[in-house]
């Protein structure tokens, strides 16, 4: 049983990832602003997993801490706390972060803030509290516009939002610290491609803030009657229907990816793992509207547009290092990712904000 520090614990995939590690029997603390979500988000991971915590109350295995990740006497207090009550943080999985790609392009500063600034807070604060095993929230956006694909991760890194270079900069301080300290730091830098769908219950799944940026949750949202129609970017990408390709992964797979990843970088002699968390299979965005219909027996009405800037026409990951380095591979398909997302979505129409 590991003490494990989650920072942005109750975002989308932060809340996915306590429910497997509370069953795998690791005790979590989650460190989060809500400045992205909903504190009822863990209430539910905590019933589904059978522990009673409220956001008020916390439990011996999972307890909740508002706080900035920015804060470094909050940061520190975390730590110092749990050694105090004999259960010193093992491990960190650092989720916390602004992910909004066309939001980081008008706010820069904000994102080198929370994304770069917030992680140094972390790193420093791990360091002084002897904690040097890490899991990092990376991203498929370092790749820009990938020559080959499938995108295998010697891939030259080549953000094009700052966003991205946010992303870049925190994977290129985890080499400094690495390379500093030899045989020290356990970190594993995780390249996620396009995370969707929902833990199959309907209890947890994404809540995006206003008008959702991303594809998974506007067809979602069509579907469900909240709004009326998708403006599909583009029908003369080079791809099989025109329209683009991307690599979406069941945040449930996403979530296990990261219980292999904690279990080897503590089992395993200090290093550095970078590694894509991927199908390794495209959907066109036609084939995920046609899928969702499917799973949904909704109608998601579409009109072709303009390209949208800054995008690529095929983003699909080379995932065979993390199968071999993890033992991990993803085990849902395109039609169990819609009809999990699609048990969320009919059952909370408007995201945490219809509980009560
Ligand atoms: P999310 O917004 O749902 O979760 C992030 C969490 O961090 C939220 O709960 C938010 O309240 C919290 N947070 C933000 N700033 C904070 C701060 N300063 N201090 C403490 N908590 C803070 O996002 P997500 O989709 O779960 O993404 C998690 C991580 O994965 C992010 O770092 C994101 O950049 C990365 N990522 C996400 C995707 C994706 O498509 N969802 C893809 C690649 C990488
Ligand atoms: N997309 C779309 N309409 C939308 C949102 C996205 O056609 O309202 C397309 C987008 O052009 C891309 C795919 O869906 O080809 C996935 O976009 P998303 O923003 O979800 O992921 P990302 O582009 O960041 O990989």
């Amino acid at each position: 049983m590991t003490q494990l520090l989650l920072t942005g614990g109750a975002g989308f995939i932060g809340s996915h990832t306590c429910l497997v590690l509370l069953q795998e029997g690791h005790n979590l603390i989650v460190l989060d602003d809500h400045s992205n979500s909903s504190p009822v988000a863990l209430e539910r991971v905590a019933t589904l997993s059978g522990l009673s915590a409220s956001a008020e109350s916390s439990t011996e295995r999972l307890q909740l801490i508002q706080g900035d990740i920015r804060d470094s006497t909050c940061l520190g207090k975390v730590f110092i706390d749990a050694r105090n009550a004999g259960k010193p943080i093992e491990a960190v999985i650092h989720f916390a972060g602004l992910k909004a790609v066309g939001e980081s392009v008008r706010e820069p500063l904000r994102y080198w803030d929370v994304n770069l600034t917030g992680s140094r807070c972390l790193l420093a604060a791990m360091n002084a509290n002897d904690c040097r095993t890490l899991v990092f929230s990376s991203s498929a956006t370092l790749y820009g516009y990938p020559k080959d694909v499938p995108i295998p991760e010697t891939a030259p890194i080549k953000p094009i939002n700052p966003y991205g270079h946010s992303k870049a900069a925190v994977e290129q301080l985890l080499h400094d610290l690495a390379a500093s300290a030899p045989n020290q730091w356990r970190i594993a830098c995780l390249r996620y491609f396009n995370p969707v769908g929902a833990h199959p219950s309907g209890k947890i799944g994404e809540d995006p803030l206003g008008t959702p940026n991303n594809l998974f949750p506007f067809v979602s949202q069509v579907a469900v009657g909240r709004r009326t129609s998708l403006q599909v970017f583009g029908g003369d990408w080079p791809t099989k229907d025109g329209t683009g390709v991307r690599d979406y992964i069941h945040v449930m797979d996403l979530a296990e990816g990261h219980r292999a990843a904690i279990d080897c970088l503590l089992a395993e002699p200090a290093q550095l793992l970078t590694l894509n968390l991927g199908s390794g299979q495209g959907a066109s965005v036609v084939e995920v509207v046609r899928a969702f219909e499917r799973a949904s027996g909704c109608q998601v009405p579409y009109e072709v547009v303009a390209r949208r800037a800054g995008d690529a026409a095929i983003t699909v990951a080379d995932p065979s290092l993390a199968l071999q380095r993890l033992g991990w591979r993803t085990q849902r398909s395109l039609d169990d990712i819609c009809r999990d997302g699609w048990a969320w979505q009919s059952a909370n129409p408007s995201g945490y904000s219809d509980q009560q």
